[in-house]
């Protein structure tokens, strides 16, 4: 079978990374959720203090990420990927708003991208990969089959989020939860290294009011075509 490479890119907690999997499960697709990688070098940056609410250490974080080892490995009961950072695996670290509120900061880092991108790059260069992020379309892949990006009120993925976060036990009010996502899209869209924004060439998908199989239907359809062109 034809192996493509899909990008899908959006606003955060769009759901890319629930439609991602999927959609790399049906078609025995890697997957690949950048943010995950941002994510854990942000957990690194605060745990080094590199990162407070005081101050951010630019060049401390540059040195930091050149060194740094980062990779998925598959879960075997899940059948996930999960991210580890020099040999441990973080993947129940990256996920809470003390990494959320600092994760846009960190991936605006022009030395930051260079470096998560050229990984990226490698992870997907067999193609017959399904990869979720914020440049994904425009940085990482511009020449993706097909690409994706993924929109919906700040509101509904406010409400997605909080969820999740009090689902695995945090305790978060929805108003925080709802200032972050805000902030994130607010710094992810305006920062100077390739911002979040939507490719000339990638479709639209406004998920306000669209259930997840509906989602999943439409986008895997629109693979299979590409997949069998
Ligand atoms: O996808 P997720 O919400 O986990 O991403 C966390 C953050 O990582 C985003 O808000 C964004 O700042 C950054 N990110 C990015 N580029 C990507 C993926 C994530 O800048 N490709």
């Amino acid at each position: 079978m034809k192996q493509i490479t899909i990008a899908i890119d959006g606003y955060s907690s769009t759901g890319k990374s629930t439609v991602a999997k999927r959609l790399a499960k049906a078609l025995n697709y890697i997957y690949v959720d950048t943010g995950a990688m941002y994510r854990a070098v942000t957990l690194y940056a605060l745990d080094q203090n590199l990162i407070t609410d005081e101050h951010l250490d630019v060049q401390g974080v540059v040195n930091a990420v050149e060194k740094l080892k980062l990779n998925f490995v598959l879960n075997l009961d899940t059948q996930q990927g999960e991210i580890h950072l020099n040999g441990a695996n973080v993947e129940g670290k990256i996920r809470n708003l003390r990494v959320s509120r600092k994760v846009s900061k960190i991936a605006a880092i022009p030395e930051v991208r260079a470096k998560l991108v050229a990984l990226q790059q490698k992870m997907g260069e067999d193609k017959g990969v399904v990869m979720d992020g914020r440049d994904i379309g425009t940085v990482v892949f511009p020449n993706a089959e097909l690409k994706l990006f993924m929109t919906a009120s700040a509101e509904k993925r406010a409400n997605r989020r909080y969820k999740e976060l009090l689902e695995r036990g945090d305790k978060v009010s929805y108003d925080d939860v709802l200032k972050n996502v805000q902030e994130r899209d607010h710094i992810d869209s305006t920062r100077k290294t390739s911002p979040l924004k939507k490719a000339a060439d990638a479709i639209e998908f406004d998920n306000s009011d669209m259930g997840l199989d509906e989602q999943f239907e439409r986008i895997h359809q629109f693979a299979l075509r590409l997949i069998n062109k």
